[in-house]
């Protein structure tokens, strides 16, 4: 019986299954985020321990494994063990100045991530120029192993180091002249270790959540589709510099893996910034019943840059764009559109990454079968939702068994719709996509 713990940004799930992947626990645990100041986004080291404590009480197992919010920066003191501030969040964006300093080229070359506030680095450079003493740096997975072996051991493994863009793509190392770059004394950095080895307190498998994911889907290619989507595919091939490079989880034994990664901020959330912003919906359910009564879209498409656009442009100025209004438009034309633009996004993506012939598909949204059958057509591949929505936690428990296999697949969406309805589709999106490129704040300066 493993245990699988995901520390996610907004709640703790925790599953424990047996070796057929047969769930026979669940526990669930909210996690408060906090916003001090605008663009800042925090957690309480100490209320992350406590999710994770509530979610796994009364659960019984033999062992551990973890995955995690990725590249979510903590410090804590070594002697102590007490953090010295709050966590900062993946989200949080009061790095961005620093970032846009940085030499982008050496950036990819090295880790294969962007300059952007982001990932770890610079919210530990940042940490580092206001907090001193005998320090130890991690993201959430080394927090909760320090928790969970009593300070005995501090470790990460391969895909939270490969978030940090400390750690170079290469050697999975920390990287002196990066270490150099941002003022980091190696000193606060926990031991790297490969996804699947031994963590110490009956943990036996780490695994950031996306690439926990990844390892569900076999390392065939996959979409998680929530709030935003996350698309990664395990490759050693490298690809345009609008998708990221990023390690891949490995078990004992075997060669390093490495994956391509492209992140879309808003996909789920432009659902929600529906009901909640513009109140034409009461639920998310209701976006597939809109979507379905229409025949086609009217021309109208919705680019959802709501937080700028991540893969494979990272734009953080643009701003979203509805087009193709006319007399005619309803509130079910928005909400077909923002499903649309789920699909759009993810294709954009794929587009920038690798020919595929299946996409697996996780996560919230996939509830909605109009849009699982939309974006098998917009693909042109068959899409293949997984049979348990928590794949994340399902990746790590893989992990922790020591078994490399896809976990048991759900329903099939093969593609319908002609080539050409599709492209041309697909075109519509293009042309509103460029309008909002070109008339972001910062579309003159490029
Ligand atoms: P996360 O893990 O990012 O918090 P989830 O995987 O729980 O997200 O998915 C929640 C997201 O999915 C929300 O943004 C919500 O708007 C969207 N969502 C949930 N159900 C549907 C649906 N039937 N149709 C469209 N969007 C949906």
């Amino acid at each position: 019986m493993i245990l699988a713990i995901d520390q996610g940004t907004t709640a703790t799930t925790c599953l424990v299954v047996d070796e057929e992947l047969n769930v026979h626990g669940r526990g669930y645990a909210e996690l408060p985020q906090h916003f001090p100041q605008p663009g800042w986004v925090e957690h309480d080291p100490h209320e992350i321990w406590r999710s994770v404590q509530q979610a796994m009480d009364g659960l019984s197992y033999d062992a551990i494994a973890i995955t995690n919010q990725r590249e979510t920066t903590l410090l804590w003191d070594r002697g102590t063990g007490e953090p010295l501030s709050n966590a900062i969040v993946w989200q949080d964006r009061r790095t961005a100045d620093r970032c846009a300093e940085l030499d982008a080229d050496f950036i990819r070359k090295r880790t294969g991530l962007v300059p952007d506030p982001y990932f770890s680095a610079t919210k530990l450079e940042w940490l580092l120029q206001r907090y001193e003493g005998d320090l130890a740096f991690g993201t959430v997975d080394s927090w909760l192993v320090w928790k969970l072996t009593d300070g005995a051991v501090h470790a990460t493994d391969e895909t939270n180091a490969s978030r940090t863009m400390l750690c170079s793509l290469e050697t999975l190392d920390w990287d002196d002249e990066l270490l150099e770059l941002f003022s980091i004394p190696r000193e606060v950095l926990p031991e790297i270790r490969p996804s699947g080895a031994d963590f110490g307190a009956g943990i036996r498998g780490i695994a950031g959540d996306q690439q926990a994911a990844l390892f569900a889907a076999g390392g065939a290619a996959k979409a998680t589709y929530g709030t935003g989507a996350f698309v990664l595919v395990e490759t050693d091939r490298d690809a345009e510099p609008g998708v990221l490079r990023t390690a891949a989880a490995r078990l004992p034994g075997e060669q390093p893996r490495r994956a391509l990664e492209g992140a879309v901020f808003v996909t789920g959330a432009a659902v929600q910034w529906l009901r909640d912003g513009l109140s034409l919906i009461d639920d998310p359910r209701m976006a597939e019943e809109l979507a379905t009564q229409l025949p086609d879209n009217g021309g109208v498409y919705f680019v959802p840059a709501l937080t700028g656009l991540g893969s494979p442009h990272w734009r953080p100025d643009a701003r979203g764009l509805i087009t193709g209004l006319t007399r005619g438009t309803t509130h079910a034309h928005l909400a077909r559109a923002a499903l649309e633009a789920t699909a759009y996004q993810v294709r954009d993506v794929l587009e920038t990454m690798a020919p595929i012939e299946l996409l697996r598909a996780d996560g919230g949204m996939t509830r909605n079968r109009w849009l699982m059958q939309f974006q098998a057509d917009v693909l042109g591949v068959p899409v293949e939702k997984a049979r348990e929505p928590e794949q994340t936690a399902l990746g790590a428990a893989l992990l922790a068994l020591g078994e490399r296999r896809a976990s048991p697949a759900g329903e099939l969406f093969e593609p319908r719709m002609s080539r050409d309805q599709a492209d041309s589709l697909y075109s519509g999106w293009r042309e509103a996509l460029a309008r909002t490129l070109s008339s972001s704040p910062h579309a003159a300066q490029r």
